[in-house]
């Protein structure tokens, strides 16, 4: 009997034992194609030489160093390369364990920077529904899936949520794009209107919307108008691409295809590759600025944060990404994947949109096209997906969501960014 407490209690998962490319094997001897990265966290694949190269240097020469007394080469030139290739505006990058430290350190970035400033009354945190930031306090009450929330709720600080830009689920019958964008942008202005811009911290959203959702991208110029927004009001804008970004998308930040930059923004799960656990926050120059020119001290702070293993892992990933011109494939993959996927499904009655950008595919399944009705989440479709997809050598990222307070079920691919038209 396992004396972990896993994910549930009622079944012990498979044990992997090994893995290389695009295929994880069991201890029966069964091979997995990771056609989801686990949970788009695997984008070199697994065992990739030159990372483990990296690794075994590092470990070799210094695998611990506490940020406390000092700081370390692997360290900083993760950080130099992360701000190089960021969004404009970008000065520094604080380094993590993971996606919700991630999440927690921004906002906490951005409410210091209003203290440090001297409007301590700028508190409240708006947020979308059907997004995930992470399972942490601060990150789960970000968060707007409610299945996920439910019973910390009491623990959790108030966020404030607007609907998401979901053109599959919230766009009308013969309204354009840009009507939709801007109606769905709105939101946030009367929200902004309703608690006092005075009053209002950040502002956080996914550009591509992962886990809840199902790789749903925005619409038109939603997020130009959420950038014009946040800027008229002195909001901060909180992109969180732990899961849509470094890659994920064919470009190397998500927000680069809609044309803005973030005041912070969340990087993780493709940042390491899943070879260490590792995440960041990008800052605003403005940020870094605020908290230099005041109490010089960001009042954080983990044992494990810019740990040398982590970013000598992360370093060696982004090297290779960018050596083998891999944003490239993302790019041809991702329009093979989804070529393939509307041929093959695309006329299937229980496939109600297939979506997403790059190597982030999402098909969302619902029980009737024509009325979009999702199906009982009593069936928990997403488990049985899940079997039979693992049944049959196949690793998928199946989800139900919430839909106006409804489940509703998509399927997740993204595949590693080495993955080949014949994978
Ligand atoms: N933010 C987003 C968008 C995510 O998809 C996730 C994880 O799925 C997180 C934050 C939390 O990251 P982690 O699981 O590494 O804590």
């Amino acid at each position: 009997m396992t004396r972990l407490l896993h994910r549930t209690t009622r079944s012990t998962p498979r044990l992997a034992v090994a893995a290389r490319g695009i295929t994880i094997e069991d201890s029966e001897g069964r091979s997995y194609i990771d056609a989801c990265g686990g949970a788009a966290v695997s984008c070199l694949g697994h065992g990739h030489p030159d990372v483990l190269a990296a690794l075994h240097r590092q470990a070799d020469s210094l695998a611990y160093a506490h940020t406390g007394f000092f700081t370390t080469e692997a360290a900083e030139a993760l950080g130099a390369r992360l701000v190089a290739d960021a969004p404009e505006g970008i000065g520094h990058a604080y380094l993590v364990s993971g996606g919700s430290e991630a999440v927690e350190a921004a906002l906490k970035l951005a409410r210091q920077y209003f203290t440090e400033r001297g409007e301590p009354q700028r508190r409240h945190v708006i947020a979308r529904r059907q997004s995930y930031h992470g399972n942490t306090l601060g990150a789960l009450a970000a968060g707007g899936n409610e299945w996920r929330r439910a019973q910390f709720r009491p623990l959790l600080i108030e966020t404030h949520h607007i609907a998401p830009c979901f053109a599959y689920r919230e766009q009308h019958e013969g309204e354009s794009a840009a009507d939709y964008a801007a109606r769905a942008a709105g939101e946030l202005e009367a929200k902004i209107a309703e608690l006092g811009a005075e009053n209002v911290l950040a502002f956080v959203a996914e550009p591509v919307v992962g886990a809840t959702a199902g790789a749903v991208p925005p619409v038109g110029d939603y997020f130009k108008r959420i950038r014009e927004i946040c800027d008229r009001h002195g909001v901060l804008l909180i992109l969180d691409e732990v899961m849509c970004g470094m890659g994920r998308t064919g470009t190397l930040h998500a927000c680069e295809q809609e044309g803005i930059a973030p005041d912070l923004m969340t990087v993780a799960k493709g940042l390491g590759g899943g070879y260490q656990p590792i995440g960041a926050v990008l800052l605003s120059q403005k940020i870094y600025d605020a908290i230099a020119g005041g109490s010089g001290f960001f009042q954080h702070g983990h044992t494990y944060m810019g740990h040398p293993m982590a970013a000598a892992a992360a370093l060696a990933v982004q090297e290779v990404i960018a050596r083998d011109n891999l944003l490239e494939n993302v790019r041809e993959m991702g329009a093979h994947l989804r070529a393939r996927l509307e041929e093959v499904l695309g006329d299937h009655p229980k496939v109600g949109d297939i979506r997403g950008r790059g190597l982030f595919q999402g098909i969302e399944l619902v029980a009737d096209r024509a009325t979009k009705a999702p199906f009982d989440p009593d069936l928990k479709l997403h488990a049985r997906i899940k079997a039979q997809a693992m049944g049959q050598g196949l690793m998928c990222y199946p989800m139900g969501g919430t839909i106006d307070g409804q489940r509703g079920d998509h399927v997740l691919l993204a595949p590693p960014f080495i993955v080949t038209r014949d994978d």
